[in-house]
């Protein structure tokens, strides 16, 4: 059974990279009507993806990306309390309307003209050739569920499946990392399991430390009164067995250990090509997003060397505005004026430094700043607000994704688990 699937699989795959071909020369004879132009996106996150809806219609667009379905992180965490909500969250492409061709496949690398692609096809990597090229191929996590790669959408559903089972069955739960995806983890876990014994270790000196101290302290204060346990300061690394350990001699044992550190550019494949890569690995780019010294190469989203917090709202936003410049040059040529990206989409208003968060707008027209609402909600609302705005963004991203609405959901005990 397992070599028939196989078998399929490569067969539809070389299918895929034959029609795929096959485009490129019926566009290249004008067989179909005036040619348009020819756009390659690497990666179908949400900086791919609106790129890609921004272009189609106006471009000969293909999509790839090495999964089958699209991930709305900001509802990951919430399906590890409350798996019932991956299909809110997951996304199957061909349920997102209007973004072109997509191709299911690992690009291996970027050339002049052509990208590489594998999608295991039997004939082995082919090459899809390109006018203009967008990269935005994100990033992730050194380790762990979090944003991890799956190929398939019931591989990843069946990993989130896991880690509500690892979650309801654990008692002590250590998350390393306290930036705000360590901070969110365990909210929502409190939030439906609360009588898990959660320890949080943050290397900086408050949670949330790049942001205004206000914040930290708050989140610090309300995780503490549910019971949190959080050590400051506190830099642990993995020892033989598995325990966490810092230098000092204090170990921290625990069933489930989270990693929300070390996120990182998926740009291993453009080392030592033509795209420019800074230190840590991210794209080079100039102020209207394209690639330092290509004119038809752009890069968005996480993976790009921008200043500013990598956030899926701002990805998006990075993809729309590509489409729009991409748009402009299509109809007036490479002199038409091209429009910068302003960090934080210009909304960057907390003493200098971007502390927002969703308020269901991803476009930060309708963002707030964290400070007013903590203001206004008092502490506990805030966290409580916080998670209820994050959920409202996953719904508007949807709708802005053209995705159908799904049909609400019955849960028979919203505390299973605790
Ligand atoms: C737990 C969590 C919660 C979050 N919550 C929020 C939130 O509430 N609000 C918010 O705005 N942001 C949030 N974020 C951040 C947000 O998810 C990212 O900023 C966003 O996903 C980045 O989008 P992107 O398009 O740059 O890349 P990604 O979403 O990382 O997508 C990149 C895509 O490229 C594909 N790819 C990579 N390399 C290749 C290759 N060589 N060939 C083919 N395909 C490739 C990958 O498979 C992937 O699908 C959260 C992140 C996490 C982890």
């Amino acid at each position: 059974m397992q070599t028939a699937m196989a078998s399929l699989y490569s067969l539809l795959s070389q299918l895929q990279a034959q029609v795929a071909a096959l485009h490129v020369w019926t566009s290249r004879l004008k067989l179909f009507g005036p040619e348009k132009p020819k756009v390659v996106i690497v990666g179908a996150g949400p900086g791919g993806l609106n790129a890609a809806r921004g272009l189609n219609g106006h471009a000969d667009v293909t999509i790839i990306d090495g999964k089958d379905y699209h991930e709305l992180n900001s509802g990951t965490l919430q399906t590890f309390v409350a798996p019932h909500q991956h299909k809110k969250v997951l996304i199957d492409y061909e349920d997102i309307p209007d973004i072109g061709r997509m191709v299911k496949g690992r690009v291996l690398a970027v050339h002049e003209d052509h990208v590489t692609v594998d999608n295991g096809a039997l004939t082995g990597p082919w090459d899809l050739a390109y006018e203009w090229l967008i990269l935005a191929p994100g990033s992730t996590y050194a380790e762990g569920p979090i944003k991890a790669f799956c190929h398939s959408l019931e591989e990843r559903q069946n990993i989130i499946q896991q880690e509500h089972a690892r979650l309801r069955s654990a008692t002590r739960i250590l998350i390393i990392g306290g930036g705000i995806v360590g901070v969110e983890l365990a909210g929502e876990v409190l939030s439906k399991m609360p009588n898990k014994k959660i320890t949080l270790l943050t290397s900086g000196e408050r949670l949330i430390a790049d942001k205004p101290a206000e914040i930290g302290v708050a989140a610090k204060d309300h995780l503490e009164r549910q019971g949190v346990e959080i050590h400051v300061n506190t830099r642990a690394s993995k020892n033989a067995d598995g325990v966490y350990s810092t230098a000092d001699g204090r170990s921290f044992d625990a069933e489930i250990v989270y990693m929300t550190v070390g996120g990182k550019p998926n740009t291993d494949f453009l080392k030592g090509g033509l795209v420019p890569l800074n230190t840590k690995g991210f794209i080079e780019v100039t102020e209207c997003l394209q690639v330092k010294g290509y004119h038809n190469i752009y890069a968005v989203g996480d993976a790009t060397d921008i200043k500013e917090t990598k956030l899926g709202y701002l990805a998006a936003a990075h993809g729309r505005l590509t489409a729009m410049n991409l748009r402009r040059r299509f109809r007036y040529g490479d002199a038409a004026e091209q429009q910068v990206w302003i960090p934080f989409g210009g909304f960057e208003f907390v003493t200098g430094e971007a502390m927002m968060f969703t308020l269901g707008r991803p476009d930060g027209v309708a963002h707030a700043s964290l400070m007013a609402r903590l203001k206004r909600m008092g502490r506990d609302g805030w966290f409580s607000g916080w998670l209820r705005a994050k959920e409202k963004y996953t719904v508007t991203t949807r709708q802005n994704l053209g995705v159908p609405e799904l049909e609400p959901v019955a849960i028979a005990n919203p505390k299973a688990g605790a």
